[in-house]
């Protein structure tokens, strides 16, 4: 009876790093950094994938 939080699935696309926050070295006229935050695209920036029934997945890349 070992049951270990089975709702909690670490997204293995990203591995639980959903999202990212990249420097593109540029700036705005602000003088603020310019930054691109990319999410994963399997588990939507959560870090978790949802329980089975994602055929959502299946349709990435056509
Ligand atoms: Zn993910």
């Amino acid at each position: 009876m070992h049951q270990h939080a089975p709702t909690k699935r670490v997204c293995h696309v990203c591995d639980g790093f959903a999202a990212a926050v990249i420097t593109t070295g540029a700036r705005h006229r602000d003088g603020t950094r310019a930054t691109l935050r990319v999410t994963c695209p399997a588990c939507k920036g959560t870090g978790h994938t949802a329980p089975a029934t994602a055929p959502a997945l299946h349709r990435v890349g056509r």
